[in-house]
C-alpha cells in the first residue's frame, strides 16, 4: 500500500467518529470532585464518580496531604529501585498489607499500572490467562503484553471457563476477573471461581477497585465480603476510586511480592508517585475503617434508588455495589435521556457500546456516601418524569 499523510488520515477517522455520533468530548470540571460539582459553569448533582465514599474531597485528606509536602516535598523524584522509595510508600504498603489481611502488599502508580506489571510479570510465552469478557480495559492490555495465550470466557460463565482449563495445555494458569464489574455493578463468583482454579492448578487474579473500602467487614473488599482466604490469590485493589487519593495496590505472599520488584516494569520503570499521596493514603485507610457510616449510607441508598425505580420502563440491573446500571437500550435513547437529565441539573453518564455490548447502552448510576437520601429521590423523581 502507497503511503498515507498521517495528518490526513486522522482527521478522516475522526470525522467518520463524529458522523457515527461516537466522538468523545471532556467536560470541565471546576469544583472538587463531590456530589455536588460545578461544570462548565453550571452546578449540578452528579452521579458520575467512583469515589464511593465521599472522601476525593475531604478536608482531612487535604491536610494530611499538606503534611506530607512539608515532611517530603512534593515530587518521587527516581523510581523506588534507586532512591524512590520513601518511608511514606513503605508504610502505606504495610498499612494495606494489614488492612488486606496479606503477609505483604506493593504499591503501583496507577491500578492501570499494576494490572499491565502483575500479568506480564507472572505469565509470558507457554502460559495462559482465562478472563471474563467484562473485565476492565486494563487486563485485557495486560495479556496481550504478556504474550502468554489469551481465553476469554462469557461473563461469569463458569462451564466455559471449566471447558477452557480442561483443555490447557499452559504451564502457568492464571485467571483473571474483576471482583465488582465496573459497568454492571455485579460481583464475581469468587468461591466457585477459585474451586475451578484449585481444580486445575490455577491461580486467580482478584481486580478489586470497585470493592476495596466498599465492600466486606470495615471496607476491607471482596475477599473479606466473601470470607475468603487463598494463597492462590492475587488481590489488587486502586486507591483513586473508594479511598479518595490514587494509586493501586498488589497484596499477597512474600515470593509474590518479592517477584513483582524483581519483574513487573510498570514498578521498575516508572517514576515513584509523591510521597505525599502515600502520606494521605494513611489518613485515608483509617477512615475507611472507622467510619461505617459511610457503607451503611451506601447500602440505604442503593435499596431508595431500587425501590424508587421498580416501575420505571427500564431496568436497573442486578447489583448490590455503588454501581448501579440502567439498562436503556439503543444509544441515541441512552443519550437523549442522560441529556434530559443534565437539562434538569443531574448528571448521569450514559454508557455505550463498544465500552459495553451492543443493544446494552445505559445510564451508569454511580452513588456516594457524599449523597444525601434527598439527592437520590430528586434523580428517581427526574428518571420518572422522563419515562
Ligand atoms: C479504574 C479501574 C482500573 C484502573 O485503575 P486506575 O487507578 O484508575 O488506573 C483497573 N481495574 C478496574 C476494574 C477499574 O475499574
Amino acid at each position: 500500500m502507497p503511503p498515507v499523510s498521517l495528518h490526513d488520515d486522522l482527521a478522516a477517522e475522526l470525522a467518520a467518529r463524529e458522523a457515527g455520533g461516537l466522538r468523545r468530548s471532556r467536560r470541565l470540571l471546576e469544583s472538587p470532585q463531590r456530589a455536588r460539582v460545578t461544570v462548565d459553569g453550571r452546578e449540578y448533582l452528579a452521579f458520575c464518580s467512583n469515589d464511593y465514599l465521599g472522601l476525593a474531597a475531604d478536608p482531612r485528606l487535604s491536610a494530611a496531604a499538606n503534611e506530607g509536602i512539608a515532611r517530603y516535598g512534593v515530587g518521587g523524584g527516581a523510581s523506588h529501585l534507586i532512591l524512590g522509595h520513601s518511608t511514606a510508600h513503605h508504610e502505606l504498603e504495610e498499612a494495606l498489607a494489614r488492612f488486606v489481611r496479606q503477609p505483604r502488599a506493593l504499591l503501583f502508580s496507577t491500578g492501570y499500572m499494576a494490572n499491565m506489571g502483575v500479568v506480564s510479570a507472572l505469565t509470558g510465552h507457554g502460559d495462559a490467562i482465562f478472563a471474563d469478557r467484562l473485565n476492565h480495559a486494563s487486563l485485557n492490555d495486560a495479556a496481550l503484553v504478556s504474550r502468554a495465550a489469551f481465553k476469554r470466557y462469557a461473563h461469569n460463565d463458569l462451564g466455559a471457563l471449566e471447558r477452557l482449563l480442561k483443555t490447557t495445555p499452559a504451564r502457568r494458569r492464571l485467571v483473571v476477573t474483576d471482583a465488582v464489574f465496573s459497568m454492571d455493578g455485579d460481583i464475581a463468583p469468587v468461591a466457585a471461581l477459585l474451586e475451578l482454579c484449585e481444580r486445575h492448578d490455577a491461580y486467580l487474579f482478584i481486580d478489586d477497585a470497585h470493592g476495596f473500602g466498599v465492600l466486606g467487614e470495615a471496607g476491607r473488599g471482596t475477599l473479606a465480603y466473601f470470607n475468603m482466604a487463598s494463597d492462590r490469590f492475587i488481590y489488587m485493589a486502586t486507591l483513586g476510586k473508594a479511598a479518595g487519593v490514587a494509586g493501586a495496590f498488589v497484596a499477597g505472599d512474600e515470593t509474590l511480592i518479592e517477584t513483582l520488584i524483581q519483574n513487573a516494569r510498570t514498578y521498575i520503570y516508572t517514576t515513584a508517585t509523591p510521597p505525599l499521596l502515600a502520606h494521605a493514603l494513611l489518613t485515608s485507610l483509617q477512615i475507611i475503617l472507622a467510619e461505617e457510616w459511610r457503607r451503611e449510607r451506601l447500602r440505604a441508598l442503593i435499596v431508595q434508588l431500587r425501590e424508587g425505580l421498580a416501575a420505571a420502563p427500564w431496568m436497573l440491573m442486578s447489583s448490590d455495589t455503588p454501581i448501579q446500571p440502567l439498562l436503556v437500550g439503543g444509544n441515541d435513547e441512552a443519550l437523549a435521556l442522560s441529556a434530559s437529565l443534565a437539562a434538569a441539573g443531574l448528571l448521569v453518564p450514559a454508557i455505550r457500546p463498544p465500552t459495553v455490548p451492543q443493544g446494552t447502552a445505559r445510564l451508569r448510576i454511580s452513588l456516594s456516601a457524599d449523597h444525601e437520601a434527598a439527592d437520590v429521590a430528586r434523580l428517581v423523581e427526574a428518571l420518572l418524569a422522563a419515562a
